[in-house]
C-alpha cells in the first residue's frame, strides 16, 4: 500500500535525521498525525525559525543569534585568547560552561573525522582553527573531542596538524567515559577532565 504523499515525504526527511531509522521515522509520523494540530504546529515552527534566527560565530563556529559576526564568548574580554578548546559541536561548549572551570574560548569543529560516514578533514572546521593558530596570541590549544573512536582519532590529526604551529597541545583527561559524549558527562567529571588535560 501507498502511503499518501505528505506522509511519505515527512517519513522521508524524518528519515535523514541521525539515530532515525525507517521505523523511528514511520512511528513518529504517524504520531504527528494523529497529534493535536498544536504539537505540529510548535515543530513546525521552531523548524522554520531554527535556521532564521541563527547563525554560526564566525570566529569560533559556535552557535549565535542571527546577524551577529562573533557570539558572546568570542566578544567576552575577560576571557583568555590564549587558550582554546576544541569540542565536536556546540553543545559541547554548553556542557563545559556549566562547569564554569574554563575561562578560555571555543573552537567548534561542527562534528568528527568519520571514514565511514565520508567525513573528511575539510568538511569540519580545521582549516579555520590552524587560520585562528596561525594568526598568533594562542599557546594551548586542549582537545575536547569525545572520549570515542572518531573523536580520539581526531585528536590524533589535529595534533599533527597542530605541531609545526608551536602551540601546547593537551588533551582532556581521562575519567570521561569511554565511547562516551561530553554533552551527557556530569559537572564533576568533566571540571576533572579539564583540570586533568595533558600533553598530546
Ligand atoms: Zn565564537
Amino acid at each position: 500500500m501507498l502511503l499518501p504523499e505528505s506522509i511519505q515525504s515527512l517519513i522521508n526527511s524524518l528519515e535523514r535525521l541521525p539515530g532515525i531509522g525507517p521505523k523511528s521515522a514511520s512511528r513518529l509520523a504517524f504520531y504527528l498525525l494523529r497529534a493535536t494540530d498544536e504539537v505540529s504546529q510548535d515543530l513546525a515552527t521552531a523548524l522554520a525559525n531554527l535556521k532564521a534566527n541563527t547563525a554560526f560565530c564566525q570566529e569560533c563556529f559556535n552557535i549565535t543569534e542571527a546577524g551577529r559576526e562573533r557570539c558572546e564568548i568570542c566578544e567576552a574580554t575577560r576571557r583568555d585568547g590564549s587558550l582554546i578548546c576544541v569540542v565536536e559541536e556546540a553543545l559541547d561548549v554548553l556542557a563545559l560552561e556549566r562547569t564554569g572551570g574554563f575561562q578560555g574560548k571555543y573552537h567548534v569543529l561542527q562534528g568528527v573525522l568519520s571514514p565511514i560516514e565520508g567525513i573528511g578533514p575539510d568538511d569540519l572546521k580545521i582549516k579555520q582553527l590552524i587560520a585562528r593558530i596561525s594568526s598568533g596570541g594562542i599557546k594551548e590549544v586542549i582537545l575536547a573531542t569525545n572520549p570515542s573512536m572518531e573523536g580520539d582519532a581526531t585528536a590524533l590529526y589535529l595534533r599533527q596538524q597542530l605541531e609545526p604551529l608551536g602551540v601546547r597541545v593537551t588533551r582532556l583527561a581521562s575519567g570521561l567515559p569511554v565511547g562516551g559524549d561530553l554533552e551527557y558527562a556530569d559537572e564533576i567529571t568533566l571540571s576533572q577532565a579539564l583540570e586533568g588535560r595533558r600533553e598530546m
